[in-house]
């Protein structure tokens, strides 16, 4: 039998108020959050975590309308803005930790001109870990593009970060997502050495349940949209697109 290939969802901070336009791919407003897990949960899709995704894969029982929610870089605001929206209708998601950064900023965007945004503290991840709705993913030490690096500096910004958050959680990190988006085929290589079972990307589309590589998992990024935008059209509208009809990136070959 087949079915509907499943979305994971990327969102990075989940901010209290809008920010200025030219940081709208790094948020979602807490009222815009709050609409579309009501949007989702009123078109069917029920959340599941990677751990249910990885078994689903290989053959468990999955609910009909999967969906995965995500979180990059660990955001302070992820904490008091989306968590409470979440465990309101139980649904599971994950965040991946710069194990090196917990408590700091997301310091890596000053260069390009960007405020830095506050990080979890190692309290607020305690906090998140008393929940058993959140899984705690790797998003290596410090940050970097890994396909930039030498093979070396890739391997130990991949294992560093797994054996600090592993140290310091006391959770086994079988779950990353690459800085950026950016790797290729010896940092694939590098993930499974370092031991993950997954590894989220940021290349559009949608997890098929036959041949798809658990260490190159597409996603579907989810940024802010005012209600009524002009590039973008509706935000409602423009998150139905993106969640269900925006074609899969991969498969195009043009
Ligand atoms: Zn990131």
């Amino acid at each position: 039998m087949s079915r509907p290939p499943i979305p994971i969802l990327m969102y990075h901070a989940v901010e209290t108020n809008e920010r200025p336009d030219k940081y709208k791919h790094f948020y979602v407003t807490a009222k815009e959050f709050r609409r579309q897990v009501r949007e989702l949960t009123s078109r069917g899709y029920e959340a599941i975590s990677l751990d249910q995704l990885v078994a689903g894969l290989a053959g468990a029982p999955l609910p009909p309308k999967p969906i995965l929610l995500t979180f990059d870089d660990g955001y302070q605001n992820v904490l008091t803005n989306a968590h409470p929206a979440l465990l309101e209708v139980n649904w599971p998601y994950t965040i991946y930790l710069v194990s090196e950064r917990i408590g700091g900023r997301n310091e890596w965007v000053e260069p390009e001109g960007y405020e830095a945004t506050p990080l979890l503290t190692e309290n607020d991840i305690r906090e998140l870990m008393a929940s058993p709705l959140v899984t705690l993913g790797a998003h290596t030490a410090t940050h970097p593009k890994l396909d930039q690096l030498s093979p070396e500096a890739a391997y130990d910004e991949l294992v560093r970060s797994k054996a600090q958050l592993e140290e310091r959680f006391q959770r086994p990190m079988t779950h990353f997502c690459y800085p950026y988006g950016h790797f290729n085929d010896a940092v694939v290589e590098r993930v499974r050495e370092a031991g993950y079972q997954t590894a989220t990307t940021t290349q559009h589309g949608r997890v098929n349940a036959i041949g798809e590589d658990l260490l190159r998992l597409p996603r579907v990024s989810i940024y802010h949209v005012p209600p009524f935008s002009l590039t973008y059209g509706p935000g409602a509208l423009n998150f139905r697109w993106r969640v269900e009809s925006r074609k899969d990136k991969r498969f195009d070959k043009s």
